[in-house]
């Protein structure tokens, strides 16, 4: 085969053209050979059973009857007349039906002589009709080439309408085939094939267009989803190894003064054996020469922050400057008193910038910063601005890392120091990205495949697990019956209403409705309540918000803006309204506001009775588990990856074959020989892996295969 074989333009296969070729383009993608050879079906007719009338169902699926016509009449409508033949096999009759074609139909159907019928059959009353079926005597039908299983192509009806039909499509394949005997080049090596006993390419692709039976079928989609997985996996490991190799970090060597002070003197518990062996990865990785660029995921309540402090002090000990960063101020602000607290009695210089930081405390702010005597700088996105520079940033730490996109993640890559390379150029600061948002593990890999990954997967002792329930509005009074009893245990209530953006001014009349109910179930002076949503100005949320945490009010109304991070130990009851509104990771962080003192907690999800089936099942996911990667993983199952963070940016929503919740386990498998085979051939100089290299210089050279995974 001509090496460029499939790179020629479609229009060029005979019996395509340009207008064809245009249409195709338009509606498919679809612009050379190659496109047209990765044009998998969406699924296939099985015509290797047959159906007796009386197994017939309601399926809507193509079925395959051998049978007999005993008798055709023509039945005249309004709309036109119709042809119907009485079909019998020896369990019963049914109809097959024409709107068109009568004559031809009519004068070449046998009555009385076995034919295959084949297609989709429509239920009316209790018996069975065929519109339109495919059909050839049995005789020729076993005499024939049987093609087993009708591949079904993705298409549209514009298509259609241009007489681009699946049969016309399915002619296309079969001629890109006959021009090139069926030939593809092989893209794995000898030694994964027989590891995993995977068929050739050729033979898959064969059998992925034009499947003899179900095994063979089911060997070419596996061949094939493990092959795309395995370029995928094999371009994310092998780009992270060459970051490593190529881009410097700052060494830090010493674990010194303060990380052993804080650590000897004023860790105010002990660390759970998840964030030891947390820190100690990490400090693996600050003492590399390569820069850090690391994900740390974590449980809400697992103690992050406290991971966080310490590698900053790591910073701080080997001379540079760190800097943490919160999507909101109310996160910020609360780090920057958390940090200042636990550095009470240390020497150690932090401070806070958010957006409504005062101009002379921020023009004395960027001097400390630039003059080194500032040593950690905790902030929202004010931090990213151009005027705020360091004199030696060497680790910034990124705090709920979803709400923060991958154009603010590479604008601190640049705020590094710019002198601190022998040759001169910027050394980047290590990074560290932390979530609690779970991201099941397999989605991770290949999802930020360009980070490494720390789990911290255990809780500090002594947590009582949450109570979660779910209750109708109809119960509303007995709700607020057991909030009363746990205000007067001296604990405070969270009631969160849901606020979607594109209904915002709904939402908010919904808050404010709900607000108005509870002032009044909830008298002053008996109670006081907080609200905050994000319509108020920031001063006025941190005031309300103040007063919450220090205990001045016992309830708070708010919108999702609690959702991450704050910290009120105090508070043991969750109340979530219109919980079938929220998705379930975001219902997992609101509880997570929740459960943090010595105290029993309670989540209650207030509902209507009308609930939709998905509803349902995160409404019991949510009342079954706590475990924040077990819920991740419904998550998944439920919302697939297209609305999972993140995968916006990946490739794994626009693989053609392979399925990333599906196909977890192949994705598994994928990893493991990337990894094995880049260990072993680093740069596939090995002639054994020469398909692999080709492939992959091939996809790398071909922007439109590998644009949309980057
Ligand atoms: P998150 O991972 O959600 O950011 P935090 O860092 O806010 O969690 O920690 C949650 C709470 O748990 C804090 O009050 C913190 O002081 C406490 N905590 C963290 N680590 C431990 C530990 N090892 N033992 C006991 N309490 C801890
Ligand atoms: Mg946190």
């Amino acid at each position: 085969m001509n090496p460029n074989f499939l790179q020629t333009p479609i229009a060029y296969l005979k019996g395509v053209g340009p207008n064809r070729a245009d249409a195709l383009k338009a509606e498919l993608g679809i612009e050379t050979f190659r496109d047209l050879l990765h044009l998998f079906p969406n699924r296939y007719l099985d015509r290797t059973s047959y159906y007796k009338i009386n197994q017939l169902q309601p399926s809507g699926a193509d079925v395959q009857v051998v049978g007999k016509i005993v008798h055709i009449k023509t039945v005249e409508q309004k709309r036109g007349k119709r042809l119907v033949a009485t079909f019998m096999d020896e369990t019963g009759q049914m109809d097959l039906v024409w709107f068109r074609g009568h004559k031809w139909i009519k004068e070449n159907l046998k009555l009385n002589e076995p034919y295959v019928v084949f297609g989709r059959v429509n239920k009316y009353g209790s018996s069975y009709s065929m519109p339109h079926p495919e059909m050839e005597t049995l005789q020729k039908h076993q005499q024939g080439l049987k093609m087993v299983m009708q591949p079904i192509y993705p298409s549209t009806e514009k298509l259609s309408n241009k007489g681009i039909t699946n049969r016309v499509i399915g002619k296309m394949i079969q001629q890109l085939f006959l021009e090139c005997q069926g030939k593809f080049p092989e893209s794995l090596s000898p030694t994964i094939l027989e590891e995993l006993k995977l068929i050739s390419k050729s033979s898959a692709l064969f059998n992925i267009h034009f499947p003899k039976n179900q095994e063979l079928l089911a060997k070419a989609q596996f061949r094939l989803k493990f092959e795309e997985l395995f370029f995928v996996q094999l371009r994310l490991i092998s780009q992270n190894l060459q970051r490593k190799q190529k881009i410097k970090g700052m060494p830090f060597e010493a674990v010194g003064e303060k990380f052993t002070e804080f650590f000897e003197n004023h860790l105010p518990f002990d660390l759970t054996k998840a964030q030891k062996r947390v820190i100690k990865e990490i400090r693996n990785d600050l003492g590399s020469n390569a820069q850090m660029n690391r994900l740390l995921q974590g449980d809400v309540g697992s103690g992050k922050t406290i991971v966080a402090l310490m590698c900053m002090l790591l910073a701080i000990d080997n001379g540079f400057q760190a800097c943490l960063m919160a999507p909101t101020e109310i996160l910020a602000t609360q780090h920057y008193n958390g940090l200042k607290e636990l550095l009470e009695n240390m020497d150690v210089k932090i401070a806070l910038l958010t957006g409504s930081t005062k101009k002379s405390e921020r023009t004395l702010l960027h001097n400390q910063l630039e003059n080194g005597n500032l040593n950690i700088l905790v902030g929202t996105h004010a931090v990213l601005e151009d005027k705020v520079q360091f004199k030696n940033l060497g680790l910034a730490i990124v705090d709920e890392q979803h709400r923060f996109g991958v154009a603010q993640r590479s604008k601190l890559w640049k705020k590094g120091s710019p002198n601190s390379s022998e040759d001169g150029g910027a050394i980047p600061p290590h990074i560290l990205v932390m979530t609690a948002t779970p991201i099941p593990r397999t989605l991770a890999m290949s999802l930020y495949g360009d980070l490494d990954i720390s789990v911290i997967d255990e809780l500090p002792p002594g947590r009582k697990p949450i109570k979660t329930v779910h209750r109708f509005d109809s119960n509303r009074l007995k709700v607020f019956g057991f909030i009363k009893d746990e205000i007067k245990k001296g604990r405070q209530i969270y009631i969160v209403y849901p606020l979607i953006q594109e209904s915002e001014a709904l939402d908010y009349k919904d808050l404010m409705d709900g607000y108005e109910s509870i002032v009044r179930d909830f008298p002053q002076p008996e109670y006081q309540i907080s609200i905050v949503h994000g319509k108020m100005k920031p001063a006025d949320k941190d005031y309300e918000m103040e007063r919450f945490v220090k205990g001045e009010t016992q309830i708070m109304i708010a919108t999702t803006v609690i959702e991450v991070g704050v910290n009120v130990p105090n508070a043991s009851v969750m109340i979530i309204e219109s919980a079938e509104r929220f998705g379930l990771s975001q219902l997992h962080q609101l509880r997570g506001r929740v459960g943090r003192g010595a105290e029993q907690s309670f989540c209650i999800l207030m509902t209507g009775h009308k609930l939709s089936e998905d509803s349902k099942t995160r409404l019991q996911t949510m009342v079954r588990t706590n475990d924040g990667f077990e819920i991740a993983e419904v998550d998944l199952k439920l919302r697939g990856p297209g609305d999972l963070m993140g995968t916006q940016q990946s490739g794994m929503l626009n693989l053609k074959i392979a399925d990333i919740v599906k196909d977890n386990q192949i994705l598994k498998t994928a990893r493991y020989h990337a990894i094995q085979l880049l260990k072993d051939d680093p740069r596939l100089e090995k002639a054994e892996n020469a398909p692999i290299l080709n492939a992959y210089s091939k996809m790398m050279a071909n922007k439109t295969i590998w644009n949309y995974i980057s």
